[in-house]
């Protein structure tokens, strides 16, 4: 069974639409898709209708924006960006719902100053940049990239983030209006959503190969209400996984593993080339009570 659990389209900074994206999974046997935008359930209604049209199990979700802030001996507190996958929440949730107008005044706002900032190496204006979201998508640093892509500046999104943050100094912006990490799962866990901590390694400067592994951070995020671990993902090592593997075993957590596809020209990533087993997922809807899950399956 063929189970993708990560998932975007043009409701955030995915390069296909949900009609084309949910086409692609039939065409590949796709049994099971979550839809899992940028901090957004736009996509939501079109894609229940679609999964329902085309027999494909549907699980609503959205990959919320955090920051761990982690104290540190010298009294410093280490702060990184965290993406927080939130499975089957109430879209009605207010308190989620004011978590997401946060969120999205905070990606505007970084995305213009970023936008300026990066003007002064590569001339664009921010309509430029607007032109490249679909009215009421998340706004996310791929969409500068897709301007300065359509002004031949790079082939490609790769290429672009490669030139510009992968080699400008001064021209990354955080966004200061995120939730903190544990704040998040317990907000997930109060509207009813299971939350799973997506490519849990990859971001941030806290981990180089040969590091310890960061355990404390995980134990926090347990003790907080976290599901599940995001183990299979292009962007976890080999040794990555074992370790992230064993932590989910000792903890009882769920286990799932996704493709993380942002369309076939937004990232290598392959729709399905990671999947999730029956038995996880059923877990995950099992512990959700904010939604349902759309035409799923039997998991047996
Ligand atoms: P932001 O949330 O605005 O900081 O932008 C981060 C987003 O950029 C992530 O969600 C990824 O989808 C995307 N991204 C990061 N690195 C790359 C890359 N090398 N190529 C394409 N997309 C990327
Ligand atoms: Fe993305
Ligand atoms: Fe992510
Ligand atoms: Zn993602």
């Amino acid at each position: 069974m063929k189970i993708d659990l990560h998932v975007h389209t043009t409701h955030s900074d995915g390069r296909e639409s949900i009609n084309h994206v949910m086409h692609k999974a039939q065409d590949l046997g796709v049994d099971v898709l979550a839809l899992t935008d940028h901090d957004t359930t736009e996509g939501w209604a079109e894609a229940s209708e679609l999964a329902i049209e085309l027999g494909i199990g549907l699980v609503p979700g959205m990959e919320l924006t955090t920051r761990a802030n982690i104290p540190q001996p010298d009294g410093s507190v280490l702060k990184f960006g965290v993406h927080m996958l939130n499975y089957l929440p109430d879209p009605n949730n207010v308190k989620l719902l004011q978590a997401l107008e946060g969120i999205h005044a905070g990606r505007e706002e970084r995305l213009r100053e970023m936008s300026e900032l990066i003007s002064k190496h590569y001339e664009h204006s921010w309509d430029e940049v607007i032109a490249q979201i679909k009215p009421g998508a998340t706004f996310g640093r791929p969409q500068i990239v897709d301007a300065l892509v359509a002004r031949n500046y790079f082939e490609n999104r790769d290429e672009g983030f490669k030139k510009l943050w992968g080699t400008l100094d001064g021209i990354y912006v955080p966004n200061r209006k995120v939730p903190d990490a544990i704040d998040a799962i317990r907000l997930i866990r109060e509207a009813g959503g299971v939350p799973v901590v997506a490519h849990p390694l990859s971001r941030g400067k806290h981990r180089q190969p040969g590091d310890p592994y960061p355990i404390e951070n995980f134990r926090n995020m347990i003790e907080a209400g976290l599901g599940g671990i995001e183990v299979y993902h292009r962007e976890n090592s080999d040794e990555d996984r074992v370790w992230l593997e064993s932590v989910a075993l000792e903890h009882d957590l769920i286990i799932t593993g996704s493709s993380d596809y942002h369309g076939a020209t937004g990232k290598p990533n392959e729709l399905a080339e990671n999947t999730t087993a029956p038995e996880m997922l059923a877990r995950l809807v099992e512990q959700a009570t904010g939604s349902r899950p759309i035409n799923l399956p039997s998991l047996d």
